[in-house]
């Protein structure tokens, strides 16, 4: 078996991790830019405990606090003018996988020129800001992969900047600062990290380091399903030990897509954030389990080795369980599954499908997922 695997994020995890680690901050340089969304981080104790560390160790701060969900490529050319102006030596990108993208974006166009034009073409000189990252949502794992997802107008969709000069060099991973996640938000991207782990599983580049990766974190969101599904008809709270357990799956699920890219259900789910506005997580989980039964009757051994996991016997199972967590389906009119699948087809994660799904599979697959 060939395959490659290259991880090098030093990652920390625990409470008052960052904190307690503040010593590793100063090789990064005097000044940092923290980039964050607007409200969140001020109030899950994120952005304090980064500026108390930095006071601790002499390094001079700036807050960018202007990133949106979905962040847009100007957003990320925005940040960066801010960096040069401002001589930052580093970036810390703070919060869900938005900031977290955005902030890596920002390193890469704040050490070189690169015009939008060619922002993704992956042709880039061999200079980045370092980077730290703290995720305060538990689903993207953009903390540890390559991947920048931007909202890409021109091309009326999401694309990422992939390159390892986008690895950073510190993920901080404290759960504390998941607690006060919505239940909907929760959801959402814990199953972002479940889809992760099951569409490395479905990829030509797993390996056996990225199915043993996969295969634990699919058992440890599993796990917190049945409390997902309780607290969504008792509007309780989660447990910190739970919130730990989905921050640590969801890491675990970015060392794998980091290795093996993601497939057809990430290629799928991209048109419904970018056209209809849902969240990337839910768009996922409503298409992983259709995409799973498509797969399973072409492959059924390698669908057997995901569901071994979850404790399931059948695809069918899996989408049963997903339609209970994500409850009413968004209505989708047939011009838009057409539009959508034409996107779709033509993205490079179905050229990184095990089983490649033709274009009317993928119309079939959204009209069968959603309410059409
Ligand atoms: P998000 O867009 O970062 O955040 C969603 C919402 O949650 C925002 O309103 C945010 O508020 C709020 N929020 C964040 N942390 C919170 C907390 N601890 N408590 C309360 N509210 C909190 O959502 P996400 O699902 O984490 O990230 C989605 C993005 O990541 C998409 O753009 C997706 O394409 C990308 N993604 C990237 C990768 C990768 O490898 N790079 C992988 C998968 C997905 P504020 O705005 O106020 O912070
Ligand atoms: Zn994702």
């Amino acid at each position: 078996m060939n395959y490659k695997y290259f991880m090098p994020t030093r990652v920390l995890m625990g409470e008052n991790c960052i904190f307690n680690n503040k010593e590793l901050f100063k090789p990064l340089g005097k000044k940092a830019l923290i980039v964050t969304g607007r409200q969140s981080a001020k109030i899950n104790g994120s952005e304090s405990d980064i500026k108390k560390a930095l006071d601790a160790v002499g390094i001079a701060y700036l807050v960018f606090d202007q990133v949106m969900s979905n962040p847009t490529v100007a957003c990320a050319y925005e940040g960066a003018k801010i960096a040069r102006e401002t001589q930052a030596d580093f970036i810390i990108g703070v919060g869900g996988g938005s900031p977290m993208d955005a902030a890596k974006a920002i390193a890469l166009l704040a050490a070189q020129e690169i015009q939008e034009d060619y922002l993704f073409s992956g042709n880039y000189s061999n200079q980045v800001l370092p980077l730290v990252l703290v995720p305060t949502t538990a689903g993207t794992g953009s903390e540890v992969t390559q991947y920048s997802i931007l909202t890409n107008d021109k091309a009326r969709t999401k694309t990422s900047i992939a390159s390892d000069l986008l690895y950073p060099a510190l993920a901080f991973l404290d759960a504390s600062y998941t607690e006060n996640l919505s239940i909907e938000t929760t959801i959402n991207t814990a199953i972002d990290a479940l889809s992760h782990a099951v569409e490395g599983m479905l990829s030509v580049k797993a390996s056996m380091i990225s199915n043993g990766l996969a295969c634990e974190a699919i058992g440890m969101i599993m796990e917190c399903v049945p409390d997902m599904l309780k607290a969504i008809e008792t509007r309780g709270k989660f447990s910190l030990k739970l919130r730990e357990t989905l921050l640590n799956a969801s890491m675990m699920a970015g060392i794998v897509i980091a290795q093996t890219g993601t497939t057809a259900v990430h290629a799928m789910g991209y048109s419904l954030t970018y056209f209809k506005d849902i969240d990337h997580g839910r768009a996922n989980g409503l298409l992983l389990g259709e995409y799973l039964k498509l797969v399973e009757a072409r492959d059924p051994e390698l669908v057997a080795k995901i569901l071994k996991p979850m404790n399931l016997g059948s695809a069918y199972q899996f989408k049963a369980l997903m339609d209970r967590l994500f409850g009413r389906k968004e209505s989708i009119s047939r011009d838009e599954i057409n539009q959508y699948s034409e996107l779709a087809i033509a993205t490079k994660n179905i050229a990184n499908c095990v089983v490649k799904p033709t274009e009317e599979c993928i119309r079939n697959m959204y009209t069968v997922s959603f309410n059409a």
